[in-house]
């Protein structure tokens, strides 16, 4: 047992089952489970998390019908014999880990034109709107439901996950929005409940006593008119009475207009909720959502929240999280950022999940450090993201690696990323790498502008520049003035930010930018308290949702700020898929104008001078903040290649487009396996 997580690793006996931790890999769906030869690459992907250390397993969601979703299904004999390659191997990995099997009915979010719910009401986010289900269309769901369960028995799974929540069929049932019925499927909660408890009951039926049934449940849907809390408990309790074993709640449908795990999400916000309901029920109960290190996971269930906590997310970004908490080596744990890049942004375009942090997630069987045959001596030049990968993945394969970097400390632009507020997670990477560069002898030299000449007779085998990008300063007449500066300069704090701004440029880092500049109180992770105001969030009174009723509270610093850019398409159409909406709510709320079709035409003492839909217009503003993209940093290279230099270029120095520490990294990474 490790004496810094005594919680964490104490064992949990469940009926007949028992836990060896209090981990669990939440669900996540990979993509894997539709891919060719996807369930080897899942067994392998599953193994290296069950070495890594976590107590139980649960699988991405798996349909148990056709109108359950268009992903994987477990429906007969033959798809048993797929997932049981998946529970074999990790048994065989180690049989003290459990694996249970999430069943997912999508309901009115399935991508398929005849999917159902309870009543025809269409999802603001779904691309059909739901056929309603007849009283045999119910029984058909509940028994298949039913036949899932028993089937991933069979497979060898050592329980199923029933997902309530999200905006899935079961959850339309619950809320009075989604489930208009008059007949003894709807209408009082004892009728809306029905559904669940049903399917709760049928599956214990076929699956036997021993077998672990887990149900998910949105504790606080973040819905205006969603679940009351004396719903949740009753919900609770008479999940309870029909077999459950254990109830994992969770936080939000998808189309909730709060967010639950983007990074600006402060730590395990929401287990609160879960140690309210916990108190009312005798079941254990799982907590979840931003929960993406050992101290906080322990600190959750210090406070009681929880009998265990689901981390899914952080076992992308590193599957040895566990073992390096207990181990003592919490210090070389690769942090889940929070970012959504490249796991549910990808998952949303039915794009293969994987980590921005850790290209190797969801990659296990093609992407590979193995061990040098040829030990090379190599030169980094850029500790930036692409750098820093390159180099520590080189080292850890055996190579002799010298890191030059300019600045006097690591990261490139992480360090200006690391200054937005709701950012602060990058500070993690930034310690990860750190920490491996330390362990893996890579020598690191700061404060060493490279030159090509001074790469000469050093006897390095390979030379590597991942020497960034510099933003790009555009032609606009009175660029010079004082009033324009770059975006380095304002996050840096190198150049007073007046009370009226204008930003030139609305991609990743004007949002960044007027994210910083909009701000109010100190830097630094946001309290659970100001989110709660900030997002219209009441956790003490719970109304129904947790939200009902409650007016969100601008928190900003007042300076009147506008977003511009030259497209006519919507500002941040580009941003992430599944956290651009917060930037975007977060930023309106706070007075921010945002403008598409703007043509510059110049800047003096009077302010901005644009077109906008042939008007000419003059923003009488005291600063302008140039983010208006970037162009690589590549006069090393060009000069390397002129000495006649073997090089090869890396991140943003490769291709400043559209570059982002995803990219970065994954390109770094795959260059660094095979060197
Ligand atoms: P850089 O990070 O630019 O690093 C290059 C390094 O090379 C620098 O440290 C520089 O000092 C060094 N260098 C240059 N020339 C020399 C030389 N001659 N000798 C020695 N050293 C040299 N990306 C995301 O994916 N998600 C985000 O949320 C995100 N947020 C961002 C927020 C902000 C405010 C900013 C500015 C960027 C953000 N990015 C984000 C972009 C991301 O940081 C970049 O894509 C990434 O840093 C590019 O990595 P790189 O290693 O190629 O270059
Ligand atoms: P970006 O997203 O490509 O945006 C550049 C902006 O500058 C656009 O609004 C563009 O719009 C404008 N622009 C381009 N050329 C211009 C010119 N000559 N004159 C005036 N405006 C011009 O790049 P970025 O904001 O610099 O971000 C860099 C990278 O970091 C991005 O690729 C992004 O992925 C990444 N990043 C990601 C996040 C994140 O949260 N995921 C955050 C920050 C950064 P118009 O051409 O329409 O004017
Ligand atoms: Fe976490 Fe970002 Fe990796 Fe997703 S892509 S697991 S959010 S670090």
């Amino acid at each position: 047992m490790s004496s810094r997580y005594p919680l964490l690793f104490s064992p949990l006996q469940i009926g007949s089952v028992r836990l060896k931790n209090r981990v669990i890999m939440g669900s996540m769906h990979t993509g894997l489970e539709e891919a060719a030869d996807g369930f080897t690459r899942l067994a392998r992907f599953y193994v290296e998390r069950a070495k890594g250390g976590v107590g139980m397993i649960i699988t991405g969601g798996i349909n148990p019908n056709e109108e359950a979703g268009a992903g994987a299904k477990l429906t007969n004999a033959e798809e048993v014999e797929e997932h049981r390659g998946v529970t074999r191997a990790v048994h065989a990995a180690d049989p003290q880990v459990k694996i249970c099997m999430q069943i997912l009915h999508a309901g009115p979010l399935a991508r398929i034109s005849d999917c159902v719910a309870p009543s025809a009401v269409r999802s603001r986010i779904a691309q059909f709107e739901p056929v309603e289900l007849t009283e045999e269309g119910i029984e058909k769901q509940i028994s298949d439901f039913a036949n899932c369960a028993r089937l991933a028995k069979s497979a060898g799974y050592d329980g199923v996950e029933i997902i309530g929540s999200a905006g899935y069929l079961i959850s339309t049932f619950l809320v009075e929005k989604t489930n208009l019925r008059t007949d003894r499927w709807g209408g009082a909660f004892e009728n809306r409940m029905r559904f669940p408890v049903e399917v709760v009951r049928r599956v214990r039926e076929a699956v036997g006593p021993d077998l672990l049934v887990i149900f998910r449940v949105a504790a606080m849907d973040m819905l205006q008119g969603g679940l009351a809390w004396d719903e949740v408990i009753a919900l609770g309790r008479a999940l309870e009475g029909a077999g459950v074993s254990m109830i994992s709640t969770h936080f939000a449908w998808h189309e909730a207009e709060v967010p639950t795990i983007a990074t600006m999400v402060p730590r395990a916000a929401f287990t609160q909720v879960t140690g309210r309901l916990r108190r009312a029920l005798s079941v254990p109960l799982i907590t979840s959502n931003r929960i993406n290190m050992p101290d906080v996971a322990e600190s959750v269930l210090a406070r009681g929240d929880a009998d265990m906590v689901s981390m899914a997310r952080p076992m992308l970004a590193d599957p040895d999280l566990v073992l390096k908490a207990q181990e003592g080596r919490e210090d070389q744990i690769n942090t889940c950022i929070a970012c959504n890049q490249a796991c549910l942004d990808h998952t949303f375009v039915g794009k293969l999940t994987s980590c921005l942090v850790n290209p190797r997630a969801c990659h296990e069987t093609e992407l590979n450090y193995e061990p040098a045959t040829v030990r090379k001596r190599i030169a980094v030049v850029g500790a930036g993201p692409a750098g820093l990968a390159f180099a520590t993945i080189a080292a850890q394969r055996g190579h002799d690696v010298v890191l030059f970097e300019a600045g006097a400390e690591i990261g490139g632009q992480f360090n200006l990323a690391k200054r937005i507020p709701g950012k602060e997670e990058f500070h993690e990477t930034l310690r990860y790498f750190s920490r491996m560069i330390e362990l893996l002898g890579v020598e690191l030299r700061l404060n060493a502008t490279v030159h090509a000449e001074a790469l000469r007779n050093q006897g390095f085998d390979e030379v590597i520049v991942a020497t960034g990008i510099e933003p790009r300063m555009p032609g606009i007449e009175g660029i010079g003035h004082p009033k324009a500066v770059t975006y380095v300069d304002a996050i840096l704090g190198r150049c007073k930010v007046g009370q009226k701004v204008a930003i030139v440029g609305a991609g990743g880092i004007g949002f960044d930018v007027a994210e910083l500049i909009t701000h109010s109180g100190p830097s630094g992770a946001v309290d659970i308290d100001v989110f709660a105001k900030e997002w219209g969030v009441d956790f003490k009174n719970h109304p129904r949702g947790g939200v009902t009723g409650v007016k969100p509270q601008v928190v900003s610093s007042g300076r009147e700020v506008i977003l511009m850019q030259r497209k006519s398409d919507r500002p941040g159409r580009n941003l992430g898929r599944t956290t651009g909406w917060t930037h975007r709510l977060a930023l309106q709320r706070r007075g921010v104008q945002m403008l598409s079709g703007v043509e510059y035409l110049k800047i003096d003492d009077a302010g901005l001078h644009v077109r906008i839909h042939d008007d000419d217009v003059l923003f009488d503003v005291d600063t302008v903040i140039v983010c208006a993209g970037q162009v690589p940093a590549r006069g090393l290279y060009d000069d390397l290649v002129v000495t006649g230099a073997k090089a090869a270029l890396i991140g943003g120095a490769f291709e400043a487009l559209e570059l982002d520490a995803k990219r970065a990294i994954d390109q770094a990474s795959r260059l660094a396996a095979v060197i």
